[in-house]
C-alpha cells in the first residue's frame, strides 16, 4: 500500500494516517512530525523551518523535498508508505513524481479528505480553545494554515486530478465513516 493522504488542515488528516499505517502495517511519513522532531533536536534543518512553522506558513520546498527522498529511499519503504503533509506544493507533487520515477516506485494512491471551509474554521476553533499544545495551533494561526492551504496546497489536488489519480473522500461524520471510506476506496 503505497499511499498519499491529501487534505486541509482540520480534517481529521492526523487521525486516519494513524489509522491507515496501523491497519496495513507501512511507515508514516509525515513532514510535519519530521520537522517537528527537527525543531525539538536544535538541527540545522529545524533553525531553519521554526519560523515558517510558528506562522502557519510552509517551509521552504527545497527544506521538505530532501527529507522525503531520504526517507522513501530506506528500505522500510519499499513495500509501502503513507505519505502525510507531502507535497502541499504542485512543486513538492512534481518533484515527488521525479522521486517515485528515480526509485521506480509505482501505484501510489492519492486519497484526499475532504472537508467544507466552514466546518474546518469550526473545529480549527475547538482545537485552540481546548489548546492542544501545538504552538501554531491559535486560532489565528490556525486561519493562516486555512488560506496558505488555500493558495498553495489546494492545487495539489488538481495536479493529482489531472494525472487521473485523485480519490476524493467526504471527510464530514465520524472518525469511524470516514476510516471505513478510505478503507472502501482503497481496496
Ligand atoms: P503538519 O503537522 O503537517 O500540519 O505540519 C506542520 C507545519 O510544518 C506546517 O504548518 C508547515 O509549516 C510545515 N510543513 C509540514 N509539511 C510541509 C510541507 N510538505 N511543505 C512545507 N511545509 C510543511
Amino acid at each position: 500500500m503505497k499511499l498519499i493522504l491529501l487534505g486541509p488542515p482540520g480534517a481529521g488528516k492526523g487521525t486516519q494516517a494513524a489509522m491507515i499505517v496501523a491497519e496495513y502495517k507501512i511507515p508514516h511519513l509525515s513532514t510535519g512530525d519530521m520537522l517537528r522532531e527537527a525543531v525539538a533536536n536544535g538541527t540545522e534543518l529545524g533553525t531553519k523551518a521554526k519560523g515558517f512553522m510558528d506562522a502557519g506558513d510552509l517551509v521552504t520546498d527545497e527544506l521538505v523535498i530532501g527529507i522525503v527522498k531520504e526517507k522513501l529511499a530506506q528500505d522500510d519503504c519499499k513495500a509501502g508508505f503513507l505519505l502525510d503533509g507531502f507535497p502541499r506544493t504542485v512543486e513538492q507533487a512534481k518533484a515527488l513524481k521525479q522521486v517515485f520515477t528515480d526509485l521506480e516506485i509505482n501505484d501510489v494512491k492519492v486519497v484526499e479528505v475532504a472537508v467544507a471551509d466552514d466546518v474546518l474554521l469550526e473545529r480549527i476553533k475547538k482545537r485552540g480553545e481546548s489548546g492542544s499544545g501545538r504552538s501554531d495551533d491559535s486560532v489565528e494561526i490556525a486561519s493562516n494554515r486555512l488560506k496558505v492551504y488555500w493558495e498553495k496546497t489546494a492545487p495539489v489536488s488538481s495536479f493529482y486530478k489531472e494525472e487521473g489519480q485523485l480519490i476524493k473522500i467526504d471527510g464530514l461524520g465520524s472518525i469511524e465513516e470516514v476510516k471505513d471510506r478510505i478503507k472502501a476506496a482503497l481496496s
